[in-house]
């Protein structure tokens, strides 16, 4: 959605209410395949400067990141920002601003939601995910596969087990060289 703020930059509206809905294909952007954007706010003139001031919801489809099943996942956010101040100067680090006039709301939107949501999406915090050697999905079956393929958060103990193991080795070694 494309706002025209020339009205508040010449001072004939103090603010311009914004509301739409769309939906993006987002492949390229993040591990989401697409999302149902609904945006609703104002874009407003205050203290010599013009502010975006939105809320949205975003219902995305993506995969699991770890057993790449298709999964949905919603992500709610509110965005305030100023755009501009009266002579129409972009603030430094806003580029959805075209000719000092025109302010790029869906992609200000898309940024805001790409820079907030980028967490891994899971099927569940439970998540087995694919075994590394055969690539079956270790949430609906085991495979024989002699590797363990160990949940990333779980390594860490794996480690710990491994380590215990080398040190008892090394103690029974020293009471092998002492008696
Ligand atoms: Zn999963
Ligand atoms: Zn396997």
């Amino acid at each position: 959605m494309k706002v025209d703020i020339s009205a508040l930059i010449i001072g004939s509206k103090s603010a311009i209410d914004v509301e739409y809905q769309t939906n993006y294909n987002l492949t390229d952007e993040i591990d989401v395949s697409s999302a149902k954007i609904i945006c609703k706010g104002k874009i407003f003139s205050k203290n010599d400067a013009i502010f975006v001031d939105v809320a949205y919801t975003a219902d995305m489809e993506a995969l699991c990141s770890r057993c790449l099943e298709p999964i949905t996942s919603v992500f709610e956010n509110r965005s305030l920002d100023m755009i501009c101040d009266k002579q129409a100067n972009a603030q430094e680090d806003m580029q959805y601003l075209l000719e000092g006039k025109t302010f790029l709301l869906s992609e200000y939107v898309i940024q805001d939601l790409i820079i907030n949501n980028d967490y891994q999406m899971l099927c569940s915090e439970d998540c087995l995910g694919l075994c590394s050697e055969c690539g079956l999905n270790l949430n609906n079956e085991k495979c024989t596969c002699d590797s363990i393929s160990v949940d990333p958060r779980l390594s860490a103990l794996k480690d710990f087990f491994a380590d215990k193991g080398g040190v008892e080795n090394g103690s029974t070694k020293e009471k092998n060289v002492k008696s």
